[in-house]
């Protein structure tokens, strides 16, 4: 980790974008509007296999439609208000899956994937607008392209870097796939604790600016640690967002900023 910091410093001169919403400086060394054209490939690709069993027209998936539009749209003008509308030129789809995995993700670009497995826990709209807002947080933060450029960054040295910025189309092709396990069985997300923590705040704020009481997103972190004393093996979900004590305790200490968004 020392190294990528050491290397952060040396590069972000050049190559450094800020989170918006939390303002924390990223290392950015992949193109981002090739990552989203890589996303959107992944995705579809997704849709269309005939594994894929994509639900439309029940209560759930207008629940899904319903829910996503209005965080999206407050988010949409959340970025333009702030000047960040032209890095987001997002086409935003959110598709419910059938699947007994507790998962969901937000690929770059805002392409929203709901597994109905997580229904149960998400209960209710505003619980499924606390998954949306985490996931969708991840994604504006652009946690997978900094993951790539920190892995770049350790692979190639510093004094590289800006020479491998160029295209990287088979990067960001690969990195996608991992990330989504598109190709795979089942995509497992790992972001680092830390951007975890980022996509946790971000996510109660997006949901606030949508009209949801980001209460409700402490309560469906609690109903997902109680999932996990289930005695089976953790669900997706879990395996890369453990519900911890810390988890949640950070949580309730963001509330009152959260709050702040929130208008009835
Ligand atoms: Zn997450």
């Amino acid at each position: 980790m020392k190294t990528i910091a050491g290397i952060f410093l040396l590069t972000c001169m050049a190559s450094c974008a800020t989170v918006p919403l939390t303002g924390r400086k990223q290392l950015s060394l992949v193109d981002d509007s090739q990552m989203q054209q890589q996303a959107t490939l992944a995705y579809k690709d997704l849709l269309s296999d005939p594994k894929t069993k994509v639900i439309k027209g029940t209560a759930d998936a207008q629940m899904l439609q319903r829910v996503g539009s209005r965080v999206a749209s407050a988010i949409t003008t959340y970025l333009k208000n702030s000047g960040y509308g032209n890095q987001y030129n997002y086409n935003w789809e959110f598709n419910l899956i059938q699947s007994p995995e507790v998962n969901a993700w937000c690929m770059p670009g805002g392409k929203v994937a709901v597994y109905t497995g997580i229904l149960p826990v998400t209960k209710t709209d505003a619980g499924l607008a606390a998954v949306l807002g985490h996931e969708i947080g991840h994604a504006i933060a652009k946690h997978s392209s900094e993951r790539a450029s920190q892995t770049m960054a350790a692979q190639i040295g510093a004094v590289a870097v800006d020479a491998a910025t160029a295209k990287q189309t088979g990067i960001t092709r690969n990195l996608i796939n991992n990330l989504y396990g598109v190709g795979g069985q089942v995509g497992l997300l790992k972001f680092s604790r830390d951007q975890e923590s980022e996509a946790d705040k971000m996510g109660l704020i997006f949901m606030a600016m949508a009209g949801y009481d980001p209460n409700e997103a402490l309560k469906f972190w609690e109903r997902m640690a109680n999932t996990q004393k289930g005695g089976q093996a953790p669900p997706e979900f879990l395996s890369t967002h453990p519900s911890d004590s810390r988890r949640i305790a950070d949580i309730q200490r963001l509330l009152p900023q959260a709050m702040k968004y929130y208008k009835k």
